[in-house]
């Protein structure tokens, strides 16, 4: 029993690197057992049960070995997997919220604060001007832009 226990923990350095090993012998051996299993079949249908459940249940031991043995490696890969993943949806997300921000800010009224259409030059509501005509090069910005999209000089 303190064997088994021994074996059996996956904490222990000793039982993972068993596992390692046994976990693909069980594997093969399972995969074997039932590729011959069906090889048998129409020569024997009867005696590929046998090998069948050895198969499977040797399939069943090397998935279970290779989980516990590889765990802390399946473990790290995934959470080294994970993290750019989130990281990007995350990113994504706050990309998206501040685009949203700045599109639904964009042509609001500096004066009245209603919301126009985006290529709108003066409020719907009130008229004031909404686009800010840089006294450089002509280019309109936003009204609330503080420096020119095209020259960059300051509004
Ligand atoms: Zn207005
Ligand atoms: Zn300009």
């Amino acid at each position: 029993m303190s064997y088994k226990k021994t074996l059996f923990n996956p904490k222990n350095e000793k039982a993972r690197k068993v596992m390692k090993i046994v976990g693909p012998i069980c594997m093969v051996i399972g995969f074997g057992l039932i590729i011959f299993s069906f090889m048998t079949f129409f020569n024997n249908p009867q005696g590929i049960i046998i090998p069948f459940i050895l198969g499977g249940v040797s399939l069943m031991i090397g998935t279970y070995c290779i989980n516990l043995g590889f765990r802390k490696n399946i473990r790290s890969y995934t959470a080294s997997q994970d993290a750019p993943i989130i990281k990007d949806t995350v990113d994504y997300i706050a990309n998206e919220s501040a685009l949203s921000n700045l599109v639904g800010s964009s042509n609001i009224c500096p004066k009245c604060g209603e919301h126009n259409e985006e290529d709108a030059k003066f409020c719907d509501k009130c008229g004031t001007k909404l686009v800010n005509v840089c006294p450089n090069c002509g280019t309109e910005n936003k009204a609330d832009a503080k420096f020119c999209s095209n020259c960059g000089k300051e509004l």
